[in-house]
């Protein structure tokens, strides 16, 4: 039942130096995220935890989904479609105010998830010429006005540090621990 967000979340809590306390948001084709609450894997009623891409973000409408809503987080935040939206920029103004966009809207969505856990961590992993920098600093203005935690102080928020070998520590982890949240 791991998927890749799950692993990439154990890859971090195991060699990323992740605190006990983390979300780890991964970027790719759609977007999803691995929940690690008191050291342990968060897998949910369902075992979708941390599924949080077809969570709508806003009253405000947005692009049409796949799965049939409008301004899903993926719609916002799913490498093709910034791209798409980064293709259709016409100077460098309007590449960032794409990026920026992107990154409140993901804070917007992180906000209730990291004050309800009292998270200590938010870690993104992805296209790193897309999510550090503009989108980044996005993401943490808007957590930083829409929730009490401080940015650095309780809560940090950054990329990873694995780069693309994430998942296949995680998983790794994930086989040696026997998938029960043993670590
Ligand atoms: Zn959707």
């Amino acid at each position: 039942m791991a998927n890749d967000a799950n692993m990439a979340a154990q890859g971090e809590r195991t060699f990323g130096g992740a605190s006990a306390d983390t979300m780890l948001i991964r970027v790719g084709r759609g977007v999803g995220s691995g929940l690690i609450v008191g050291g342990h894997l968060v897998h949910g009623s369902g075992f979708a935890a941390g599924e949080i891409g077809h969570v709508v973000v806003g009253t405000d409408g947005g692009a049409d989904c796949a799965c049939g809503k409008a301004g899903c987080l993926e719609t916002w935040l799913a490498s093709p479609r910034l791209e798409a939206h980064l293709a259709d920029a016409a100077d460098d103004a309007s590449r960032v105010a794409v990026l920026r966009e992107a990154g409140e809207r993901l804070g917007i969505a992180l906000g209730p998830v990291v004050a309800a856990l009292n998270l200590g961590e938010v870690i993104l992993a992805g296209p790193h010429d897309l999510l550090a920098g503009d989108l980044l600093e996005a993401t943490a203005e808007t957590l930083r006005s829409r929730t009490m935690g401080e940015l650095h102080g309780d809560l940090s928020l950054r990329m990873t540090a694995l780069g693309r070998d994430i998942v296949v520590l995680g998983a790794v982890v994930t086989v040696l621990t026997g998938q029960a949240g043993i670590s």
